[in-house]
């Protein structure tokens, strides 16, 4: 196939960076050849939604960390066949545990974020033996590669979570890795021919390609000026990254914590405010804190896809782990509902009760109370209501 040399709006596109449209979703390549048309993303795709983003992104990381951005969308690329490379992509991740918190790792599979695409990315290329192409392999992979260092046995280290111990757990099997593939020919052999093509999503992958084809046609000095556009755009970043380093440095707590629309809660978070307010929840926070059950916090359309339900399922228990909506208005009452679950479960109580009207009365009976206690919404006026709900919703045994 012979690409045409540039790209075409069919609409005039209002996102303009450095003087001129850039292209979006919207805008297709043509094949010059058969008349084919390539477009940047596929529509629909939320994070695809703007390229000028993904060219930000890629600057950003070119500044900070010099060809981590081509590596990881390089089918090909090996963070340990390049010198330095696999300590980058640490940076990289350890940086975004400084920028925003812990985090949640079922989030970097949902594609909306173009950061979080980078972090699974260098996720998969700095475990080899990590499957990233779905969430359970993933978790499979890192449950096996705590084991292997034995940090799942430390505190902090959830397997749910980029955090610091899990920042610790990767220095040391990435360093065990290098050390294999420096020394060992059939390790540096399977390196060597290992295509990353499957882990790259296709909208990520169209993405990233048209960044590429952007940038080169940037990368040519304007005719009339002589200037390097790019060159400029580059140092615009670059300054950037400077007042924000700085400005970190001033006050350290306020950056990752202002200037978000929803609501983030972390595990932390969540253990403080379940923390003495109820028995229950008392009893709950301790569990989480003890790792006895889990806790995940995503938001609504990696929850539908990931249980197969719909927009009235609130939360959900599966064993011990609780999933709640991170967009959910009664998260903390949520959690403690789900988390009474989590416990019968933990407790060696059958699915089956736990899902009846005896498991259910348990459940939403300790979420009024945490409700009453903690001043929040109370959503059944009295508990005569709430066991008509339970009657009404759920199945008797
Ligand atoms: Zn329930």
């Amino acid at each position: 196939m012979i690409l045409a040399g540039r790209w075409e709006n069919p609409e005039p596109q209002t996102e303009i960076v450095n003087g001129k449209e850039i292209i979006t979703t919207e805008s297709v390549l043509l094949c010059r050849a058969g008349g084919m048309e390539i477009q940047a993303a596929n529509s629909g795709q939320k994070f695809g939604k703007k390229l000028a983003e993904q060219i930000n992104l890629k600057l950003a990381m070119d500044v900070k960390y010099p060809g981590l951005y081509d590596l990881l969308t390089d089918p090909y690329g090996s963070l340990y066949l390049n010198e330095g490379m696999y300590e980058k992509a640490l940076a990289f991740l350890a940086d975004r545990i400084t920028d925003k918190g812990d985090i949640f790792l079922p989030a970097v599979f949902d594609g909306n974020d173009l950061e979080n695409e980078m972090v699974r990315l260098a996720l998969g290329r700095l475990m080899p033996r990590c499957d990233i192409s779905t969430y359970d392999r993933f978790i499979n992979g890192l449950e096996d590669t705590g084991l292997l260092t034995g940090m799942n046995e430390e505190e902090g280290w959830d397997v749910h979570y980029l955090n610091d111990e899990m920042m610790e757990m990767l220095r040391k099997d990435c360093e065990t890795t290098n050390e294999r593939v420096q020394t060992d020919p059939t390790i540096r052999w399977q390196e060597e021919n290992r295509v990353f093509t499957s882990s790259m999503s296709d909208a990520m992958t169209q993405l990233s390609k048209a960044v590429v084809m952007y940038l080169a046609s940037q990368s040519q000095p304007a005719e009339k000026t002589g200037e390097n556009p790019l060159k400029k755009l580059k140092e615009k970043v670059e300054d950037q990254f400077k007042k924000r380093e700085q400005g970190r440095n001033a006050s350290a707590a306020k950056i990752g914590s202002t200037g978000q629309a929803v609501q983030n809660y972390t595990k932390e978070d969540i253990i403080t405010a379940l923390d003495g307010v109820t028995e229950k929840s008392s009893e709950i926070a301790d569990a989480l804190r003890k790792k006895e059950i889990g806790i995940n916090v995503i938001g609504d359309e990696l929850f539908e896809r990931y249980h197969g339900c719909g927009s009235d399922t609130v939360a959900i228990q599966v064993n011990e782990q609780i999933y709640v909506r991170n967009s959910s208005v009664s998260l903390l009452s949520d959690v403690v509902h789900e988390g009474t679950h989590a416990l019968d479960y933990y407790n060696g109580i059958s699915q089956k009760v736990i899902s009846s009207w005896t498991g259910e009365t348990a459940a939403y009976s300790a979420e009024r109370l945490f409700q009453l206690k903690s001043g929040g919404k109370v959503e059944f006026a009295t508990e005569e209501d709430m066991m008509v709900h339970i009657w009404q919703n759920y199945s008797r045994r």
